[in-house]
């Protein structure tokens, strides 16, 4: 899904628009299934490119770092992004990283919405979410989650150099 830019030299352009995210266009190890984001904006041009300001709301599952279940997550903020042409870039190089701007460079006049929800919500992904704060984790010998009752019926792991010393006189067992 692209917006068309070529009029934008004319008029700002604005846009609303609903786009839902495969797991591929995000990242697979973080996102347990699709996600539903809102983006509306609008684009101004700029001097070599365009300058893209507005908001995201997100929507969709995480994956619990500890027992891998999906965990609903919500998110929303506002960005500033410019689509510089590359040459431009090239040069004026040293003009880029001032304030918060992020930069995608377009080889055409379109800005590819999927791909800006799907930027947009990796930045704001959580590094780690829970499924709860007491997440108790798979069991690391059968995999069991441990948050149910009766999982598996393991024993706690000993460590093998501690078993060791266990029948060495003077040591406690
Ligand atoms: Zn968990
Ligand atoms: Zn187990």
């Amino acid at each position: 899904m692209s917006l068309s830019l070529s009029n934008v030299d004319e008029r700002p352009i604005t846009f609303a628009q609903e786009v839902v995210l495969a797991v591929d266009k995000l990242d697979a190890e973080q996102v347990a299934g699709p996600f539903a984001v809102r983006l509306e904006g609008r684009v101004l041009p700029m001097d070599g490119g365009y300058l893209v300001d507005g908001s995201m709301e997100a929507e969709g599952p995480l994956v619990c770092v500890r027992c891998l279940v999906p965990v609903p997550w919500k998110g929303k903020d506002r960005f500033s992004v410019e689509l510089r042409h590359p040459l431009d870039a090239a040069d004026e190089e040293m003009e880029l990283g001032e304030g918060d701007l992020d930069v995608v460079f377009i080889t055409d006049d379109q800005l590819d919405v999927e791909r800006l929800a799907a930027e947009q919500v990796m930045l704001n992904l959580p590094m780690r979410i829970l499924c709860q704060p007491e997440c108790a984790g798979l069991c690391p010998q059968c995999g069991a989650n441990k948050n149910q009752e009766g999982s598996c019926q393991c024993e706690p792991e000993v460590d093998p150099r501690w078993e060791a010393l266990r029948g060495l006189d003077g040591l406690p067992s």
